[in-house]
């Protein structure tokens, strides 16, 4: 008898995009649904952009997203009416974690359709979305505006920490935490009438709080698991670089640099990291000019999430680079709008340090400063770093098609600048060693590899360690049956 189909709509053979429809009797749930960088990539970029009335329509053909009825807003549909219904086809989405190649299409879903998502994931969203200068659909995950008739809507979310079961018609899901390169993330064990389905979105073992990821497998291998649906973006790569060698290589590179200036790049949502670089500037006596946009996500953190340790902005080692505004100027009523001016006026009344390029320039050897996005770069030219500069690059895998195009960017501007990149970064990912591990310890009937390229190798390396689980390469054409 059919208990449930499990249906892999993106992340097939592919690094993200994870789209993963469970489908039982009683209930319909996507885990994931995430931009497929790899497919968009193909015809979007530069000036390609989709017309906005038939986005979807475009996406479609593209094969960006699948064809699918009731499932997405219907103010981008164009002429696809097909697709079109009173009714949503799907019951919820569960979100593992804040990374767009997981989430970022949730943004075309119906606003109807309900997402799940870790409490702390949520305000990460949120805080993203309201940073961004320019508000198009896909950026529209907690708040939709549907454009035929200019509403804005706020989606049905329900926030999750790790234990609690979540209970969608016959499908109940249990979300354990595990590390990744964002906080937040999670695994998904899943109970449907005794068929046991396991989820681990993305994780790693080699993490400063690999505890987590553990603890997740000990409670998905408590039971008989009847199919894994694993990631394995790094499964043919046996290499660790731990979170230690980053601080370690992070020191060394500044030791060098003493008196010069020093940059960092690292990603918005890697609180690890940004741990990692507070460390080493504490060890060599800088402190961390915060870009705006980070110290805003991390002064969100502070006020409202409950589970998670932020540096506070207010601290000795911490500051917040004040960018002028495009006339060059300071001037809170006249040079900054929005998000911005709140955040400075609170900076102001809260007594965190504010730093100008001015200031940066005069002393570079007592910061480093600290940049989460490519267009910040410019930044760089008030402070005229001299030559024996560091730039410390330290975002991990592009998570979008902007940032990878953006890295050639970002290269041309260290040479025009003179400043040396010290490559300094851990995967978010597990390595090969650490997925084969996972499976032993979690002992599935099936394997179901996602999020990789390379699905195949699981069958290799699995007979190459007598171990007995039934490898099925994931396609988005069929359906697996429970
Ligand atoms: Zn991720």
């Amino acid at each position: 008898m059919t208990l449930a189909t499990i249906r892999i709509y993106g992340g097939a053979c592919e690094i993200g995009g994870n789209k993963i429809l469970v489908n039982t009797k009683e209930a319909k749930i996507f885990l994931d649904f995430g931009t497929s960088f790899t497919t968009k990539r193909k015809f979007y970029g530069g000036f390609i952009k989709a017309k906005r009335f038939r986005m979807l329509e475009e996406y479609i053909l593209t094969g960006i997203l699948p064809e699918l009825s009731g499932v997405y807003r219907e103010d981008l549909l164009g002429s696809l009416d097909h697709l079109r219904s009173d009714e949503p086809s799907v019951d919820a989405c569960i979100i593992t974690h804040a990374h767009l190649d997981h989430c970022g299409h949730t943004s075309l879903l119906r606003p109807d359709i309900k997402f799940y998502i870790g409490a702390t994931a949520s305000i990460l969203l949120e805080v993203r979305e309201e940073i961004k200068t320019l508000r198009e659909p896909e950026d529209q995950i907690i708040k939709v505006k549907d454009y035929r008739d200019e509403r804005v809507l706020k989606r049905q979310i329900e926030t999750f920490s790790t234990g609690k079961l979540l209970k969608i018609g016959n499908i109940r899901a249990t979300p354990i935490h595990v590390d990744h390169s964002t906080p937040s993330s999670y695994g998904l064990i899943l109970d449907l009438d005794g068929v046991r389905i396991v989820y681990t979105g993305d994780f790693r073992l080699h993490g400063p709080i690999h505890k987590m990821t553990e603890d997740f497998i000990e409670y998905a291998s408590a039971d008989d698991v009847d199919v894994l649906i694993i990631e394995g973006t790094r499964i043919n790569d046996p290499s660790i670089h731990s979170e230690e060698n980053v601080l370690a290589s992070m020191k060394d590179s500044l030791e060098d640099a003493q008196g010069k200036a020093a940059a960092a790049f690292i990603n918005l949502l890697d609180f690890d990291r940004l741990k990692s670089l507070i460390s080493a500037a504490e060890h060599v006596g800088r402190k961390l000019a915060l870009s705006p946009k980070l110290a805003y996500v991390i002064y969100h953190l502070e006020k409202r999430a409950a589970n998670i340790q932020v540096p506070k902005l207010t601290s000795e080692i911490l500051s917040v680079y004040l960018e002028p505004s495009s006339s060059g100027g300071y001037d809170l009523e006249k040079d900054y709008r929005g998000w911005l001016r709140r955040f400075i006026e609170e900076c102001q009344d809260a007594g965190v340090c504010l730093v100008t390029p001015e200031e940066l320039a005069r002393q570079k050897g007592r910061y480093i400063i600290t940049l989460c996005q490519s267009e910040d770069l410019p930044e760089l030219v008030s402070i005229r770093p001299e030559p024996g500069s560091i730039f410390l690059f330290s975002s991990s895998e592009p998570h979008n098609e902007e940032q990878e195009i953006e890295r050639e960017k970002v290269i041309n501007w260290l040479e025009l600048l003179g400043m040396r990149p010290v490559y300094a970064h851990a995967s978010g990912h597990a390595s090969q060693g650490e997925v084969i591990s996972t499976i032993e310890k979690i002992s599935p009937r099936t394997i179901i590899p996602v999020h990789t390229e390379h699905p195949k190798m699981f069958r290799e390396l699995l007979e190459r360690q007598g171990m007995g689980s039934k490898v099925i390469e994931p396609s988005q054409q069929h359906e697996i049956i429970v």
